[in-house]
């Protein structure tokens, strides 16, 4: 069921459940203990005063109080030493001992801090493996959506070396986007100047490339072709300046479907409505059927929740949002060119001028299906994850 990492103060989550990374007095202190106790209110403390403390590697539950969630599930995680005295296995079993709580309390949902990351001094990166780790081997057997709060940490962001090899293939990717747009560019330019070169205006055009996409030159009533094209381009700037298209994240429509029929086949509306192409929900439980798997493992897979399944499945004409196209073509391991067409059903494409979708492609043209593993580069470069959000 879905996990995702987020960047967020955890006293801020909506969820059923927010977990605090407490001491063995279970009486507040700092950090997000801290932060936990002050949005609480002193009620919490009031309550923690009869709990009677709380070993490391276990956890103890009490209402949200003044929080926005349900309930606090209040754990003690190891105070760091050399990673040779049982750190490991206490910081799994909080992580362990919470989910079983929420799971006995019915919460559908629930957010953590990164236990022992902070004042116990847990290295973070390995804190952070263990934490991956531990939920969402819980989460193989659970229906519950589980965040992972990473509050003030650096470790998973693009520059950090692990992202290194991505980092230059996004920078490629972005390039080769950038000189096919300048290609396309400076073709039309080429183009309209030798159909409409009119007086000096073409000069302005040059210099100001911007200003000549928002502002056509006037005509003046008079046509002058071109001859020497290499004249014409000794006008262009030299260099552009190298402007970085800025991801987007935008679902990109596309005008037809691969093999789909167009308009022009059919001889009526009706004709056409009466032969509507494969649909996304169609297409997706057409592909589960041939994959071999139950639509729960899928759906796991896909880091998608039941309920949302459900009203896929329930719907043939089911809109998805892309990030969860995009989750259920992963889950399905569908190669590049299949996945493009399936999430085309949904109405989106993949392009270079989209971080998120250089990602995606990156991973999948590599054959690494792992939405969890993808969904760590999507959040260290700042893109929304796979999966239900
Ligand atoms: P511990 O004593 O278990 O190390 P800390 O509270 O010192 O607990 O830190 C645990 C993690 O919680 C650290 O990564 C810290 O950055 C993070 N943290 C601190 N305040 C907040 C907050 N308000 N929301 C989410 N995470 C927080």
């Amino acid at each position: 069921m879905p996990f995702f990492l987020i960047r967020n103060d955890i006293t801020r989550m909506h969820t059923d459940a927010v977990v605090n990374a407490a001491n063995k007095t279970l009486l507040g202190g700092g950090g997000v203990d801290g932060a936990i106790h002050r949005a609480a209110g002193p009620k919490l403390l009031a309550h923690c005063l009869t709990l009677g403390g709380c070993k490391t590697g276990e956890a103890k539950i009490t209402p949200g109080f003044n929080m926005s969630c349900k309930y606090i599930i209040h754990t003690v995680g190891p105070i760091w030493k050399d990673g040779a005295h049982g750190e490991r296995e206490a910081l799994v079993s909080c992580y362990r001992s919470s989910l079983a709580l929420a799971l006995e309390n019915g919460c559908e949902s629930v957010a953590f801090p990164l236990i022992s990351a902070g004042v116990y001094g847990y290295p973070v990166e390995e804190a952070i493996a263990v934490a991956e780790e531990t939920i969402r081997t819980f989460l193989d057997d659970h229906d519950m959506t589980v965040y992972l709060v990473l509050f003030d940490t650096n470790a998973v962001s693009a520059g950090t070396e692990r992202f290194r090899e991505i980092r230059s293939y996004i920078d490629d990717a972005y390039s080769d986007a950038f000189a096919e747009t300048e290609k396309r560019r400076s073709q039309r330019l080429r183009s309209e100047t030798e159909l409409d070169f009119i007086g000096s205006a073409p000069m302005a055009n040059f210099a100001m490339p911007q200003m000549a996409e928002s502002k056509p030159p006037k005509k003046q009533g008079f046509i002058k072709k071109i001859k020497e094209k290499k004249e014409d381009l000794s006008l262009a700037p030299s260099k552009p300046e190298p402007i970085r298209p800025e991801p987007m994240e935008m679902p990109t429509f596309c005008d037809s479907v691969d093999g789909a029929m167009s308009p022009a086949d059919f001889s009526s509306l009706e004709d056409a409505l009466s032969r509507l192409d494969e649909s996304f929900t169609q297409m997706l439980l057409r592909k589960i059927d041939e994959s071999g798997m139950t639509d729960a493992q899928c759906y796991k897979k896909a880091n998608i929740d039941r309920k949302l399944f459900s009203k896929i499945r329930s719907d043939i004409y089911y809109k998805p949002s892309k990030s969860t196209a995009v989750a259920f073509g992963v889950a399905l391991r569908m190669p590049l060119d299949e996945l493009r067409s399936f999430i085309a059903k949904a109405g989106f494409a993949l392009s270079h001028a989209s971080k998120f979708d250089i990602i995606v492609e990156y991973y999948i043209s590599r054959g690494v299906y792992d939405i969890f593993e993808i969904n760590d580069t999507l959040f260290a470069f700042d893109q929304m994850l796979l999966g239900t959000q």
